[in-house]
């Protein structure tokens, strides 16, 4: 039970995602000797990927390398584990925009990067320690990487690195210059990753599969290709308002972590293994007396961001972990004595994320109720951040204890709170409110405002899967069932179903031969989708037959 339920595509299609997957070592550690051959030998088994454009040989395009990733995401979407959890996504959404307008002063982004890329975080509940780019502006961030990092500086230490291999092209110069390479076995590589995660036995299998060793090694970036990374990242990252020294301080928080706990939980290692140059690198950007400093005064803890780093990496931990004594663990998890105001309030608030998922929603009340009052001793800032939060989860374990008027009182009551300085985007409010007017019985009022702000949103927001399916239940309590169909069929596509949404939109159009005026209006509109995505289905299958 997540915070939000994920939209499930009603046909799924996870034999699809289980044949994609096949042998392949997901991001497997850079291997110098392959990646320099790369660099020298050209691509003497160039297949042309007729389209997705021009580029064999040379770097992939912008928009070729986008289209690329917009196949890969289609591909991995709607995998169980790629995972939407509004207030987890929002965190990082504001590091990552932080980041990302850094980076665009910096010069870093050209405009025609800028406008073709997506430049897109999404979150993978993997409870190892990974995050990676993609083609097209993608990131992916385990919610491991989350729940290990002990501050926003460290964490964003990670996406500025990952978003300084999108900006340095690495990606495509990497696929210029391995042109046999196809979008097919990229999306296997990630899905690879997926499935490692959640059967480890099967990934050994696909390791020494006899694939393996083809695709093994070609989302391995070079050693330069890194070092550039690192140093392209620490500018983003201090530009943007973040303590440089996060890099440093990452580096040698998973240097430790690792050698404590050498079980292959950490693939990030994998992909950028900690050599004494890159340390040493990093080290020299702050400076010795930076380095002794940033070690012995770890991170900055009074900032509201540093609240929501707490509460989101152990709203992660508990997202994270399926396994039922491990929520137990953290159910029955009480703070520390010699714990921090900003610990002991996580602590408390993963134990009641916990108690929710083990459906004990009264004590997960309970203790949210403790983790406000243990908040009265933070710094203001760091307050209003908490009782959001709080408030959140408060109003999402009502509505799973079926108290629907309880949830709507709770959540006016929030939306009169004055708001403190907290970053968050409208997002998890906007899908909450949706969920608590679901919940009413007869309130077309309360229906009626949820829906056109979820309008409002998603023509801002066309890939927003949640938002569409909440819209289209919304849309059959109005009686619109043509809207609902469409808004379905949005959320489908959204999640890269394109024959689920083809179908949907073709059986409204044949129940509603003769439509009304209003339908009229409608149909057109959803006779553009469909050819859209009829369109974008034939491209799919061209490229699938050029493999
Ligand atoms: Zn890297």
């Amino acid at each position: 039970m997540a915070f939000w339920p994920r939209l499930r595509p009603a046909r799924v299609p996870r034999s699809l995602a289980l044949t994609l997957a096949v042998a392949c070592w997901p991001l497997a550690c850079g291997v110098p000797a392959q990646a320099q051959k790369a660099h020298t030998s050209g691509a003497p088994n160039a297949v042309a990927l007729p389209a997705l454009g021009d580029s064999v040989g040379q770097d992939l395009s912008p928009m070729a390398e986008r289209r690329l990733g917009d196949r890969i995401m289609r591909s991995i979407r709607r995998d169980p584990d790629v995972i939407d959890d509004p207030l987890i996504l929002s965190y990082v959404a504001e590091i990552w925009e932080h980041l990302l307008k850094a980076a665009r002063q910096r010069g870093e982004i050209g405009t025609d990067l800028d406008t073709s890329h997506a430049w897109e975080p999404f979150l993978v509940r993997d409870k190892t320690v990974n995050a990676f780019a993609l083609p097209g502006g993608y990131i992916g961030v385990h919610l491991g990487l989350l729940a290990m990092t002990t501050s926003q500086d460290e964490l964003a230490s990670v996406l500025a690195h990952e978003l300084s291999h999108v900006t340095q092209r690495h990606i495509a110069r990497m696929m210029g210059q391995q042109a046999r390479q196809s979008w097919v076995s990229l999306a296997s590589m990630v899905l690879g990753i997926l499935a490692a995660s959640r059967n480890p036995a099967a990934a050994q299998a696909m390791i020494y599969g006899g694939q393996a060793v083809a695709i093994q090694g070609q989302l391995n970036f070079s050693r330069d290709m890194e070092r550039e990374a690192d140093r392209v990242g620490f500018g983003v990252l201090s530009d943007a308002g973040f303590e440089p020294a996060g890099m440093a301080l990452m580096f040698s928080h998973l240097e430790q972590a690792s050698r404590l706990n050498d079980d292959g939980s950490f693939p990030y290692l994998r992909t950028h293994p900690l050599t004494t140059e890159r340390i040493g690198e990093a080290q020299a950007r702050l400076g010795i007396q930076g380095w002794h400093q940033a070690l012995s005064n770890g991170p900055a803890s009074d900032s509201s961001l540093a609240a929501w780093h707490a509460l989101m990496a152990a709203r992660a931990r508990v997202l994270t972990d399926t396994r039922s004594d491990a929520l137990h663990t953290l159910a029955t998890a009480v703070p520390a004595k010699n714990a921090s105001s900003l610990q002991a309030v996580s602590t408390l608030y993963a134990a009641a994320v916990a108690q929710q998922r083990t459906r004990d929603l009264v004590r997960a009340q309970q203790t949210l109720q403790q983790a406000r009052l243990s908040a009265k001793l933070l710094p203001p800032a760091q307050q209003g951040v908490v009782e959001r939060v709080v408030a959140y989860s408060q109003v999402d374990m009502l509505l799973d204890a079926g108290q629907a008027a309880e949830a709507a009182r709770t959540l006016s009551k929030l939306s009169e709170a004055p708001r403190i300085s907290e970053p968050l985007s409208p997002r998890p409010d906007l899908l909450l409110r949706a969920r608590v007017a679901l919940a009413q019985h007869a309130a077309p009022d309360m229906w009626q405002d949820a829906a056109y702000r979820l309008q409002t949103h998603v023509s801002d927001h066309p890939g927003d899967a949640s938002a569409w399916a909440l819209l289209s239940e919304l849309w059959q309590h109005l009686n619109q069932p043509l809207r609902a169909i469409r808004a379905e069929a949005e959320a489908v596509a959204a999640l890269g179903d394109l024959p689920g949404a083809i179908d949907r939109i073709q059986g409204a159009v044949r129940r509603f031969r003769q439509p009304d005026a209003a339908d009229v209006i409608e149909l057109s509109v959803m006779d553009a989708r469909l050819k859209a995505w009829q369109r974008q289905q034939r491209e799919d299958m061209r490229d699938e037959a050029a493999q």
